[in-house]
């Protein structure tokens, strides 16, 4: 199901534009599809990261002890050092729940991000000696936290420029680095702001373009190049059984549409085969103009023949539907290369399946769905083309093949 919805949405006309100063996409439902796809990697970097973070904080007691002794001011610099592995055990806990947000995901990091800078201006206030090193733990945690905790760039950017801030001042107003050292030390971490920055914006890029790439590589290998619509391929291995399954799931109807483009052969012959494509085309386009994004599905089942997949769509619905396809396409003309215009019809064929009840959809599959559409198109080629012919409930018994479906209503012309 998640491989569905993945391509599904993107299609050839999905932005994948980067925001230039954040390199986040501009689209947020790309956005968030993104997230979702990059869920487990960010989930995994954050837990690396928490547990780094809480041993970082506590085993670095060690540097209090032989700074301050055992004194009461190192209890009160362990505690602090607790309570940003504390923070980091609740952000675990929040990380592995199921179903988490990437918004919660996201505020857990800055939590642990916003209490680990506060223990380490406590730690700076009260060991204020060590003031060089704890610029080095300063530089280092910064990098942390731009490239090791996953979190919305704008939100590490503000955190770490806030303690960055905080650190500076922290080191002027103890007095022990002389104004040369101090002005050094701040510059040092002015610059790895900067660094750290450039470095995650980087990263968030380099994820993106694969992400871009993987996505329409995958779009590429599930349509058809001429027309844009999804191949036969994708609908036998994925779309069908996930489009069914769904239907019988919340006890839905589907409908499928099968049809055809009457006599293109001639139309191949009279006008040449880039003509035929051509009219493919503006055909195509019409039935993706006249379905649902994102919800219908439009097969190129075979050279000139187009399945549509209907979800919650009943036999009535699907039947206006094709009817009013027929109308718009036999009434459109496909200008040819050479400047002719060609008119072509259609037939097609309908059928519904519905999973209201207890019964009727259990043997339904592919073959015996598809089958009794192509019977309807084939009685609406067989009554004259150009025309819509539909049945109540496919044969589920099997693939009826174009003998069967005798019972269904002809409606049109
Ligand atoms: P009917 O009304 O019974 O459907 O007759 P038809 O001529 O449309 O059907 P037939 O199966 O005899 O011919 C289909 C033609 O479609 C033959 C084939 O060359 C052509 N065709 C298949 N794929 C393509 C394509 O991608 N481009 C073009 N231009 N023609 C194609
Ligand atoms: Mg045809
Ligand atoms: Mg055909």
């Amino acid at each position: 199901m998640a491989e569905l919805s993945e391509i599904s949405r993107f299609d050839t006309e999905t932005n994948f534009r980067l925001d230039r100063l954040w390199s986040e996409f501009e689209d947020p439902s790309v956005e968030q599809e993104f997230q979702r796809h990059h869920r487990s990697a960010n989930h995994t970097a954050l837990v690396r990261a928490l547990i780094f973070c809480s041993l970082f904080y506590v085993a670095f007691a060690i540097t209090d002890v032989s700074a301050l002794g055992y004194s009461r001011t190192t209890l009160v610099l362990f505690l602090a050092r607790c309570s940003v592995a504390l923070t980091c055990v609740v952000s675990l806990r929040i990380a592995t729940l199921r179903q988490v947000s990437v918004t919660s995901l996201r505020m857990a990091a800055s939590a642990v991000e916003v209490v680990g800078f506060a223990a380490f201006m406590a730690i700076t206030w009260l060991r204020p000696t060590g003031m060089t090193v704890h610029c080095m733990s300063m530089g280092i945690m910064l990098i942390v936290v731009y490239n090791f905790i996953p979190n919305k760039l704008i939100w590490a950017l503000l955190i770490a420029l806030a303690a960055t801030g905080g650190f500076i001042a922290i080191s002027a107003a103890s007095k022990v680095l002389d104004s040369s050292a101090l002005l050094t030390s701040s510059m040092l971490l002015v610059f790895t702001n900067a660094l750290g920055y450039v470095m995650a914006r980087r990263h968030n890029r380099l994820v993106r373009d694969e992400f871009c790439q993987h996505a329409m590589l995958r779009n590429l290998s599930v349509r058809d190049y001429l027309t844009g619509c999804f191949n036969r391929r994708y609908l036998t291995d994925v779309l069908f059984d996930a489009e069914l399954q769904r239907t019988r799931r919340y006890k839905l109807k589907l409908a499928v549409i099968l049809c055809d483009i009457d006599h293109f052969k001639q139309i191949n012959d009279t006008y040449g085969h880039p003509a035929g494509d051509a009219v493919l085309r503006t055909f195509a386009a019409m039935l993706l103009a006249h379905t649902r994004h994102q919800v219908d599905s439009v097969i190129r089942y075979g050279g000139e023949e187009f399945l549509l997949l209907l979800p919650q769509t009943d036999l009535a619905g699907a039947t206006v539907l094709a009817e009013r396809i027929r109308q718009s396409f036999e009434l459109t003309a496909t200008r040819a290369w050479d400047g002719r215009e060609v008119r072509a019809t259609a037939s097609f064929g309908v059928v519904a399946v519905s999973c209201a009840g207890e019964s009727g959809s259990g043997l339904v599959t592919e073959e015996s769905l598809v089958g009794a559409a192509d019977a309807q198109l084939y009685r609406a080629k067989n009554a004259g083309r150009n025309r819509v012919c539909a049945s109540p409930a496919p044969s589920v018994s099997g693939a009826p093949g174009r003998d069967a479906g005798q019972e269904g209503m002809v409606a049109v012309t």
